[in-house]
């Protein structure tokens, strides 16, 4: 092979190689690539931290709700803003009953992480301020859809003051599944583990939501009977949070 065919097969190497880093930071949810992500809480604790993405929905956070206050289980709820916006009065009750409001973006865009700076900086904002009509304050806690992140993305995040969330445990109800499922999937959860579930759907989706609900009775015995004791990711991540965390973004 001539010099230059092989010096042309180093750099086209070199180009796929931070291409793969690239895509490892943006499509790997827990991926520090491009910010600070939390995906686990302490392991010595005894608690896990259930989160609800993609609602509120009606029909299905209501009774998420019911169950979670029949077993003494608080929660962390990563609410679209538009529907957050359209549905103030569940948004009110997952408030007044003592679980953790947190931002998914306005409109949980499934390509959204191509938008500019101004495009993430509003999908953020908007959504605080949703919350923040109902709580009077706004969130401290960001997921980004599906986990995704840009560093344009993780600029609006730094300017805004929110902590990025993943998760160590995944329901996998985000798709068409079954309440049996999604016990055998939580049956995993261990203590410090933040576990992935869904009250509502993406926009885009149309996939049955029933499924989450049916499940959680079973998921909240089996966490009992392990000695898991389900509470708000605040709560798991008390010593965790930077000050800046705790004390939720600035409305600048
Ligand atoms: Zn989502």
């Amino acid at each position: 092979m001539s010099p230059l065919a092989t010096t042309w097969l180093c750099g086209a190497g070199a180009v796929a190689a931070a291409g793969g880093v690239f895509s490892y930071g943006m499509f790997a949810p827990r991926s520090p690539m491009f910010c600070p992500v939390i995906s686990r809480g302490p392991t010595d604790c005894g608690r896990v931290a259930l989160t609800f993405d993609d609602g509120p929905w009606p029909g299905s956070t209501e009774p998420i709700l019911a169950m979670l206050a029949a077993a003494g289980a608080r929660a962390t709820f990563f609410v679209i803003g538009r529907y957050a916006a359209a549905r103030p009065e569940l948004l009110r009750r997952i408030h007044a009953e003592g679980h953790q409001l947190a931002n998914h973006t306005y409109d949980h865009h499934r390509a959204g992480m191509f938008g500019s700076p101004a495009y993430w900086e509003s999908q953020v904002r908007r959504t605080d301020d949703a919350i923040a009509r109902i709580t009077g304050s706004p969130p401290r806690l960001f997921r980004a859809p599906m986990g995704f992140k840009s560093p344009l993305l993780a600029a609006a995040i730094r300017r805004t003051g929110h902590t990025v969330i993943a998760w160590s445990c995944k329901s996998r109800d985000g798709i068409t599944t079954t309440p049996g499922r999604i016990v055998r999937n939580v049956a995993r959860a261990a203590a410090g583990d933040i576990i992935l579930l869904h009250d509502g759907r993406d926009p885009a989706s149309r996939r049955d939501v029933s499924p989450t609900a049916a499940a959680l009775p079973e998921v909240l015995r089996d966490l009992r009977a392990r000695a898991l004791h389900p509470v708000r990711l605040d709560e798991l991540l008390i010593h965790t949070l930077t000050p800046a965390a705790a004390t939720g973004p600035s409305s600048a």
